[in-house]
């Protein structure tokens, strides 16, 4: 491992620092944080902290002896100071003469000292920092290192590649019980760099900022060649066998891992999923698989990401995934079972004071396919898999160079259930789609871009298809960074397929479909020229017909019911003159509603739709309500209300019953009507 440290940016921070008034330590400090946060082989998500002692001035003006260290969960890589409370030193050193101090008054006392009353919380390893008496302290999860010391024989394997460089700490959970004996090692055996914390990690210091961050590199390479000269070799993996897909066989799982809802009848609690299948991951699946399946973490705090152990599904062979829907269901039901009877024995154990977490699993492993991590969102589901390829990169090296050993089951249960790691998720006030995967077809016009947006800020996870990908990607973006956008032209039946393969593959399934891709064809319907209703009805019936199959046939292997939902316009129920070609296949649609309602109301299926009028958009363009408006005399503005209510009614209104219609969990084969009132238009 080569040190990332440049003299030009060290110094380039430095002067930038100095004109907002960053002290030179506190820049170079900010410099070192980044660096190491940068290197996933080192620090992956929020798990390592650094610190800096120095000299600063409380909102008084008056100078004290602080310690900046890194808020509790922040990112390193992208660290900024206010990431970085300063807190009183001689205070928290002086809790070094307590023997216990619990959380709670850990936690207040921190937040009493800190020089920013309103700075965030400081990391959970403060006090190891504040005891050790270096500038400069530094502590990393480093991935090499862990494959060294998970070891059974850890202190001996710690001695032999870092000889007196680094003393031992014997593994204890993080905390205050951890930091002072951290201490007492560091005064009894005086390293020169620092500590290794047993199945946990490692700490550097230095009186400089270069000499601390450069001795982390160090010893972290000093691992990565003990490993090297070390590894034994290992069994090649086998040869691949016929894999079914990851679009089918991801839907399956996804449905294996989801948990009715207890108090609500038809609604479930479901995970999102991010699959990996990299040479690294496939090799370890092959030779480590045995023990991997027996779990345990490489560092403590993975356990509140990843629980303590996997699933491990069988072989998904193509043309045989009934037999592996149902192992699926068996082991995610025994996984489920040890779980619920870990929790029950370890809570017992501490006076039964905690509450359950979900039992679900976060990491799942498939043998010759790839590994899949899960989450509440997407962004949770790439941290699992993140954490899930560390641990077998770790487990993998460890057994290659000896033999891995994780903590004990107790001691994992206590990292889980220990409120301020559970603090580090933050505060789980879900929106009400959390858990969900919604595709949204013609995604770049003005009502798909609505609705998707409206689905994503109630809490879905949003594929915007349409046959304009720039279209489809301005929808993403305008989203956030797991928004997915994919070219899809819904009257050819290969592009369908791809697309919604692709969904399954990026999310793991799909649970709200929203058919609204569609365009308006104009004629006489006596004379207009058969081609012209062909096409119209490839499009804006046929097209959703595709989609709706494509949705079905996942919902159906995940099992978990789900809702399709139709854009059918107002044509469908009040034809306009001359529209035919637009409205007749409008109203099949309806019927394509209702028969879908009909057929799959078994499977938990709703099927229902939106009879939306007069909405700005590329069917009705500004020129074309111009052109109207004029025609009937009056303003566009009233054109645009000319309805019961006199409101004009804008695509936001219909993305929000669409929105509405997903939560609806008793409501099927329904039309709602959004067009401020229309009489003509009224559903009866
Ligand atoms: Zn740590």
């Amino acid at each position: 491992m080569k040190s990332g440290w440049v003299e030009g940016d060290a110094e380039a921070l430095v002067a930038r620092g100095a004109k907002s008034g960053i002290a030179h330590d506190l820049a170079l400090f900010v410099y070192i944080t980044r660096l190491l946060g940068r290197d996933r082989k080192l620090v992956l998500h929020g798990g390592g902290n650094t610190s800096l002692k120095t000299r600063a001035r409380d909102g008084f003006g008056v100078e004290a002896e602080v310690m900046y260290v890194k808020a509790s969960g922040a990112d390193m890589a992208a660290i900024e100071p206010a990431g970085l409370p300063a807190v009183r030193l001689e205070p928290l050193r002086a809790l070094r003469a307590r023997a216990t101090v619990a959380d709670p008054e850990l936690v207040a006392f921190e937040r009493a000292n800190l020089i920013d009353p309103v700075a965030p919380n400081p990391s959970v390893e403060i006090m190891l920092h504040a005891f050790l008496p270096q500038k400069f302290v530094v502590h990393t999860h480093a991935q090499a290192v862990l494959s060294v010391i998970d070891q059974p024989a850890g202190e001996q394997k710690c001695a032999e590649v870092f000889g007196g460089r680094l003393a031992f700490v014997p593994y204890l959970m993080p905390g205050f019980a951890l930091a002072k004996k951290a201490i007492e090692v560091f005064e009894r055996a005086k390293p020169s760099n620092g500590l290794i914390l047993g199945k946990h990690g490692i700490v550097t210091f230095g009186e400089d900022a270069r000499e601390a961050y450069e001795r982390m590199i160090q010893m972290v390479s000093l691992a990565e060649d003990f490993i090297a000269r070390n590894r034994k070799a290992r069994a090649a993996a086998t040869a691949r066998r016929d894999a079914a897909s990851v679009a089918a066989v991801a839907p399956i799982i996804r449905g294996a891992c989801s948990q009715k809802d207890d108090k609500i009848e038809g609604a479930w609690r479901r995970l999102v999923l991010e699959f990996r299948n990299g040479a690294a991951v496939l090799n370890a699946l092959a030779v480590d698989l045995t023990r991997l399946s027996e779990g345990g973490v490489v560092t403590p705090d993975h356990t509140i990401r990843t629980k303590n152990w996997p699933l491990v599904l069988p072989h998904a062979g193509r043309g045989k995934l009934a037999d592996f829907a149902q192992a699926a269901h068996n082991e995610t039901g025994k996984f489920v079972a040890r779980y619920r009877d870990y929790f029950a024995r370890h809570n017992k154990r501490v006076g039964g004071i905690k509450r359950a977490l979900d039992p679900l699993p976060r990491v799942v492993l498939v043998p010759e396919l790839g590994l899949f991590g899960l989450g509440r969102t997407k962004s949770e589901a790439i941290v699992s898999a993140d954490i899930a390829e560390e641990w077998l990169a770790v487990v993998s090296n460890a057994e290659r160079t000896g033999r891995f050993e994780s903590i004990s089951e107790a001691e994992m249960f206590d990292v889980e259930y220990w409120p301020l790691e559970q603090a580090k998720l933050g505060a789980r006030a879900e929106p009400p789609l959390t858990g969900q995967i919604a595709v949204v077809t013609g995604a770049g016009g003005a009502i798909g871009r609505a609705t998707a947006q409206a689905l994503a800020g109630a809490g879905a996870e949003v594929v915007a298809l349409d046959i304009d990908l720039a279209g489809a990607r301005a929808t993403a973006n305008a989203i956030g960074p797991h928004a997915l956008a994919v070219e899809c032209d819904v009257t050819v039946a290969a592009s369908v397929q791809s697309a919604f393969d692709r969904v399954a593959e990026t999310f793991g399934g799909l649970d709200i479909l929203i058919a609204n891709a569609g365009a308006a064809w104009q004629g006489r319907i006596g004379e207009v020229d058969e081609d012209v209703l062909r096409k119209s009805f490839e499009l804006n019936f046929y097209g959703q017909q595709r989609a709706a199959q494509a949705a079905i046939k996942i919902m159906l292997a995940q099992k978990t019911g789900g809702c399709l939902l139709f854009n059918v316009s107002k044509q469908a129920v009040n034809p306009g003159a001359n529209f035919g070609p637009y409205g007749i296949p409008k109203a099949a649609l309806m019927a394509l509603m209702r028969q879908y309602a009909l057929d799959y109301g078994g499977d938990g299926i709703r099927a229902n739709a939106v009879n939306a009028d007069r909405i700005r958009s590329g069917l009705l363009t500004e020129d074309f309500i111009k052109e109207r408006a004029k025609a009937r005399g009056v303003s566009e503005k009233d054109y645009m209300s000319g309805n019961l209510l006199g409101r004009e009614v804008t695509a936001d209104d219909v993305a929000q019953a669409f929105v509405h219609l997903a939560l609806e969990l008793k409501t099927t084969a329904g039309v709602t009507t959004v067009d401020g009132g229309n009489i003509a238009a009224a559903m009866r």
